[in-house]
C-alpha cells in the first residue's frame, strides 16, 4: 500500500466549515459569541448533566475541577499511574500531592486496590481521609476512562462515599461512552462523579484543534467553574474580581468547530464500534495476539483499540511497532507509567504490577473515525504474516 496510515486523526466532512466560516464572518472568534453557549448547551443536553463550561483544553478543565472539590496545596489525590501526565499534572499545578494507583484488566483504576489502600494504608477520621504515611488529608481521586472504556464506577463511587472524597472523573478519552446495564444504566462517563473533564485535542474522538469541557450535576459547582475560567470577573463592568482566576475560556471558534464535530460523535463511534470488530475478530485467529475487551456493561465509545502481544508472537512490542512503520502503519505503545516520570520518582505508590504488564504488551493500532475497512483489513493481513 502506497499510503500512509496513521494512529487517529481528525475527521471533518460536516458543518465544520459551515460553522467556522459562520464565526469568522460574524468577527466573534474569541471566548464571546453563540457557538460556545450552544456547544456547552449541546454537550450538557448529549450527556444529560445539569450543564456544562467550556474551556481550553482537558488540561486546564481537571485543574479547574480539582479546585472546585475543594483540593489545596495541603491535600493528597488519588491518581492512576496508567494514563497519560495530563491526568496528573494538574494535582501539582495546585501544589498537593499525588497517590498513584495500579490498573485493573480494564486498564483503568483497580478499584479492589484503591479499597484496599484506603482501608489498610489510611485512617479515616472526622470524616477526612488521612494517608497514614504522611498524615495528608486524601480530598479527592482522579479516575480516568482508558481508551473510551468506563473504570468501574459502581465500586469506586461506593469507595468514595465511604470515605468521603471527592470524584474528579477525567473522561477526556471517553466522551460516548455510556452503562448500559446496571445500577448506572444510561449515565455517561464524566457525569457520575461530582465533576467530569472532556478534552477535544486533535486526536480524541471529536476535536476542536484544543479544546475541553467540564460537566456536572452541582450547578453550584459548575459556576465555580465559569468564574474560574474566565478571570473571576465578579462585576462585568467595572472589572472586580473575588479570587484570582484563569484565562481558560474556550474561543467561538473552537466552539463552532467543536458543534460540528458533536453532531458526528454519534456516526464517528459507529464507525469505530465496526473497525474495532473487525480488528477484533480477525486478530483473535492470529497466534500471540488479541485485541482487549471495553467493559462488558457498558457502551464504549472505541476511542483506542489496545492490541495486547504476547511471548508467542514472533515480534515483541517494540519489533511490532518499527514493522508496522515499515508498512507504513502508525502504532504506539502506551504511555510511560507516569509514577516513573521524573518529577514523581519520589511521589507515593501503592502496588503498582498489571500496569507495568500492560505498558510491556499493550499498542494502539490505528483508529480514526476516517479508517476504511479496507485500511482496516490491511493492518490484519500485515498482522497476520509478520515479516
Ligand atoms: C488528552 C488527555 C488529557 C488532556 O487533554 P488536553 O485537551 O490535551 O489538555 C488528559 N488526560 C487524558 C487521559 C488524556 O488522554
Amino acid at each position: 500500500m502506497d499510503k500512509f496510515i496513521p494512529l487517529s486523526v481528525p475527521n471533518f466532512k460536516a458543518k465544520e466549515l459551515e460553522y467556522v466560516t459562520n464565526a469568522i464572518k460574524t468577527e466573534w472568534v474569541s471566548t464571546g459569541g453563540k457557538y460556545v453557549n450552544d456547544f456547552e448547551k449541546e454537550t450538557a443536553k448529549f450527556v444529560k448533566t445539569r450543564g456544562a463550561v467550556a474551556c481550553q483544553n482537558g488540561t486546564s478543565g481537571l485543574h479547574v475541577a480539582l479546585q472546585v472539590c475543594g483540593v489545596t496545596k495541603d491535600d493528597e489525590v488519588i491518581v492512576p499511574t496508567l494514563t497519560f501526565i495530563a491526568a496528573v499534572n494538574p494535582v501539582k499545578y495546585i501544589g498537593a500531592e499525588p497517590v498513584f494507583m495500579d490498573c485493573d484488566d480494564s486498564l483503568c483504576m483497580d478499584a479492589d486496590k484503591l479499597l484496599e489502600f484506603c482501608q489498610n494504608e489510611c485512617r479515616f477520621i472526622d470524616g477526612k481521609l488521612i494517608n497514614n504515611k504522611t498524615k495528608k488529608h486524601i480530598k479527592a481521586l482522579i479516575v480516568v476512562h482508558v481508551f473510551g472504556n468506563m473504570a468501574d464506577m459502581e465500586k469506586i463511587i461506593e469507595i468514595a462515599e465511604k470515605f468521603n472524597i471527592k470524584i474528579v472523573e477525567d473522561a477526556t478519552e471517553a466522551m460516548g461512552t455510556y452503562y448500559a446495564k446496571g445500577k448506572f444504566k444510561g449515565k455517561y462517563a464524566g457525569t457520575i462523579g461530582n465533576v467530569g473533564v472532556y478534552s477535544f485535542n486533535g486526536n480524541k474522538i471529536i476535536t476542536t484543534g484544543g479544546g475541553g469541557m467540564i460537566v456536572s450535576n452541582d450547578e453550584e459547582l459548575l459556576s465555580r467553574c465559569k468564574h474560574l475560567t474566565t478571570q473571576a470577573k465578579s462585576d462585568e463592568l467595572y472589572y472586580t474580581h473575588d479570587e484570582i482566576g484563569y484565562n481558560y475560556r474556550m474561543t467561538n471558534l473552537q466552539a463552532a468547530l467543536g458543534l460540528a464535530q458533536l453532531e458526528q460523535l454519534e456516526q464517528f463511534i459507529n464507525t469505530k464500534k465496526e473497525n474495532y470488530n473487525l480488528y477484533k475478530q480477525a486478530i483473535s485467529e492470529i497466534q500471540g495476539l488479541r485485541i482487549l475487551n471495553f467493559r462488558d456493561n457498558i457502551r464504549p465509545n472505541y476511542w483506542f483499540y489496545a492490541l495486547y502481544c504476547d511471548e508467542s508472537y514472533p515480534l515483541n512490542r517494540d519489533e511490532i511497532i518499527r514493522y508496522l512503520l515499515s508498512k507504513k502503519i502508525q502504532s504506539r505503545p502506551v504511555w510511560g507509567l507516569i509514577s516513573d516520570q521524573k518529577p514523581y520518582l519520589s511521589s507515593q505508590t501503592y502496588k503498582i504490577e498489571k500496569a507495568r504488564t500492560y505498558l510491556e504488551h499493550i499498542i494502539n493500532i490505528p483508529c480514526s473515525s476516517s479508517l476504511s475497512r479496507e485500511d482496516v483489513l490491511y493492518v490484519i493481513k500485515c498482522l497476520r504474516d509478520p515479516k
